[in-house]
């Protein structure tokens, strides 16, 4: 281990609070004393560090218990004029100084980040001016330096240097969930709703919360609105009328602006809405509600993994490099440098004002704009070509998953749009053996961006050698061209097994292509798979409700997750729940952990500890399962604990996908139509996976060679990278 670069760090919030902010002081706070390093909290933001005394408070492990799942911020944040100041910076330095700090890491905006790089440039004379001003006592030959690490707290996800912000994901949950709810009360009044986001000069939230909500027309700040767009907005909202939607929502960020650079209000839209085309319409401003309540599951993993990473970067590099912000890029985490962090996020802003959109939709970069030409088709009200391309059939195969529907709604409507004819396979391979092939109309698939399951039905059939030739008789007397299956593991397989049997069988030489769905998250040539960041959100929420139940009893839970011999969701459920034992199937149980295990149980409560979450992925071991596991900890805890076991079963596959897993499915989806039009005439046999920021189709052959058979788990997981962190925290 090197030699720490800082001895003491400080960590704040500051600015506008966002959910997750929680969860990276807990990271930072612990990491920091598992490394041996001393940590304060400062209370109130720039506020504390300028007051200082009881703003200042020294950190223990327990005093950041059971925050990981609380909104806001526990340390609290506020804006400060006062460190706007010299004086005031000079105040908060010397504070610090006396608590001998020398690392801070500080979760915030814009704002808040450059106050700190400020801070950081200025600590060396800020403190010799508080020496002669006899506040603080300083050598003439120290040398003191501020090393400073910055977090990405902003609900708006406008910060450059990271693919989300803390709060981000947790914001778009609210703006999703409020959409699907305003969708069924609008339905029933063929209403038109408009529904104003938080983003002022960014308008993730209205693009990404439109797209996964299905929203109809979206109006944000980076897209510059032609002279002539409201005809355009009531005539798109008349068609789709007229093609049966039952109603509309207008997703609108709080910045969006008229042609002429002036803000737009919600209420003009809905004057325009009413007075063009008559229609009810309603606008419901959202608010506040975007920033509160608990953090999902995306962001306790985010905000933990950042968290963490500022005190590594603190301890390793120090002051030596200037300030930086900590984001994560790519599903890696990344570090830039606070000036240029800053200069970038500000840009876009400006852009806005000067009246260069484009500039400012450059700057959002390519996938901000592949989300808004994709939401523009998909809220056509039938596709814009004839079908020129041949017959596409689509199936959903395996276990059903969440964010199936919204693959779907984005596969027809985007091969629609390329000119492909359109059917689906009702129940899996089961359904197209049996012929059960559908057409698939442009407005089929209205409304289902928001639901959960497969509207095809998804069969459990395990495709064998011998139906390749039934298969292949059908695909040729339904003269289909493509094939695109959306599934886990028996769906890859099964595509596998037609592969195997192109030679024998011309029908099947096609272009075939799979979609990773599956909550277990195991599938190869992808980082995630459609479904299971709902199951986690299923699994978090779930937990949460049990540590509500923490009373005067000292009690431990041992609770059973799915995942197969995968022990993705598992992990991850530790890690966003602070669980304190994790069994995974890659590790397996041993008697000797389980005694382990059981003796820091015994500690933990000894020492006041009242209540405890052991999380059991479902074949972590087929000797100790949950049951057994449950009556040991029981009889080891004897009067001190009591054990209950809880089997999450198929709650964990239920209720509407999550934002993240609708976006999700709609990129995989979107992504393998347009690789279907670029290969056209080919024959192959491929799978669409997102590595990084990739969004690529890989040989299928190549991405199963990555599989640990027979246990249908990757080799090399990426999520075992975050093992360690679980043990530490
Ligand atoms: P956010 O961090 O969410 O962008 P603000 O812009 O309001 O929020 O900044 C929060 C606080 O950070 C301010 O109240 C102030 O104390 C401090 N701060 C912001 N900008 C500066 C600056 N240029 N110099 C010093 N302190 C600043």
């Amino acid at each position: 281990m090197t030699e720490s670069k800082v001895r003491a760090i400080a960590v704040m919030t500051s600015g506008g609070d966002s959910p997750g902010m929680n969860a990276a002081v807990r990271a930072v706070v612990r990491m920091g004393l598992h490394r041996g390093l001393q940590v304060y909290a400062i209370h109130y933001g720039w506020q504390g560090a300028v007051e200082g005394g009881e703003y200042l408070k020294e950190m223990s492990w327990w005093s950041v218990g059971g925050i990981l799942q609380r909104g806001g911020t526990m340390l609290g944040s506020a804006r400060c004029q006062e460190f706007r100041t010299r004086e005031g910076r000079r105040k908060a330095a010397a504070n610090l100084f006396r608590l001998g700090v020398d690392g801070i890491v500080v979760i915030g905006g814009d704002g808040s980040l450059t106050g700190a790089r400020i801070l950081s440039e200025e600590w060396p004379e800020l403190l010799r001016e508080a020496a002669a001003l006899g506040m603080i006592e300083l050598s003439a030959n120290e040398k003191p330096r501020l090393a400073v690490v910055g977090l990405p707290g902003s609900i708006d996800n406008d910060t450059y240097g990271t693919d989300m912000s803390i709060g981000a994901d947790t914001a778009l949950h609210r703006v999703v969930t409020a959409a699907d709810q305003l969708a069924s009360t609008a339905s029933a009044h063929q209403r038109v709703f408009v529904m104003e986001v938080m983003g002022r000069h960014c308008g993730y939230l209205a693009l990404a919360g439109g797209q996964a909500a299905g929203a109809h027309w979206v109006l944000i700040p980076e897209e510059e609105l032609e002279p002539r767009w409201h005809q355009q907005m009531v005539a798109s909202i008349e068609r789709g009328r007229k093609a049966g939607r039952k109603h509309a929502i207008i997703m609108q960020a709080e910045g969006a602006r008229h042609p002429d650079g002036l803000p737009l209000e919600s209420t003009t839209v809905r004057d325009i809405l009413t007075k063009q085309m008559g229609a009810d319409t309603r606008v419901t401003v959202l608010g506040h509600v975007q920033r509160g309540g608990s953090p999902s599951a995306y962001d306790r993993v985010l905000s933990t993994r950042l968290g963490a990473a500022a005190v590594e970067s603190l301890i390793e590099e120090g002051a030596d490099v200037p300030p930086r912000m900590m984001g994560i890029v790519n599903n890696a985490v990344a570090a830039t440098p606070l000036i240029e962090m800053v200069d970038k996020s500000q840009e876009v802003g400006k852009r806005i004002d000067a009246g260069d959109y484009q500039g400012a939709l450059d700057l959002r970069g390519h996938s901000f704009q592949d989300q808004l030409r994709l939401l523009k088709l998909l809220t056509r009200s039938e596709p814009s070509v004839e079908a020129t391309r041949g017959n596409l059939l689509i199936v959903t195969a395996g276990h059903d998953s969440p964010g199936m529907n919204p693959c779907l709604r984005v596969l027809a409507r985007t091969a629609l749009e390329q000119g492909f004819r359109v059917f689906g396979a009702r129940y899996g391979f089961e359904g197209l053996l049996q012929e059960e092939i559908v057409p698939i109309g442009w407005m089929d698939v209205s409304g289902w961006a928001s639901m959960g399951g497969s509207q095809l039905g998804a069969g459990r059939m395990l495709l064998q050698p011998h139906h390749a030739g039934e298969i292949a008789k059908i695909l040729a007397a339904h003269d289909i061209r493509s094939l695109v299956i959306v599934g886990g593991m028996d769906a890859y397989e099964g595509l596998q097994v037609l592969h195997t049997f192109r030679d024998e069988e011309p029908a099947l030489q096609i272009p075939m292509l799979a979609i990773p769905a599956s909550i277990n998250n195991n599938l190869p040539g992808t980082d995630f798979s459609i479904g299971a960041d709902t199951a986690l959100n299923n699994i978090v929420v779930d937990l949460d409700k049990i540590k509500d139940t923490a009373s005067a009893n000292k009690r431990a839970f041992v609770v059973e997750v799915m995942g197969y011999d995968c022990g993705y969701l598992a992990l991850m459920a530790g890690l966003a729940s602070g669980a304190e034992q994790i069994y995974l199937p890659e590790e397996g149980i041993t008697l000797e952990k389980l005694v382990d295990d059981v003796r820091n149980l015994r500690k933990g409560f000894e020492r006041g500890k009242l209540l405890s979450i052991i999380i059991l992925s479902e074949r972590a071991s087929s000797t100790y399962d949950l049951d057994t596991i449950k009556r040991i900890m029981d009889e080891e805890g004897g009067d001190l604990f009591d054990v209950r076991s809880v089997d999450l079963g198929h709650t964990q596959l239920g209720g509407p996908p999550s934002p993240f897993d609708r976006i999700l499915a709609a990129r995989f989806a979107s992504a393998a139509v347009q690789h279907l039009c670029q290969h056209e005439g080919d024959v192959f046999c491929r799978c669409m996976g997102l590595r990084g920021k990739q969004l690529r189709a890989v040989e299928l052959s190549d991405a199963m060679a990555e599989i640990d058979w027979p246990y249908e788990r990757p080799r090399q997981p990426w999520y075992m990278s975050l093992r360690e962190l679980t043990r530490i925290l």
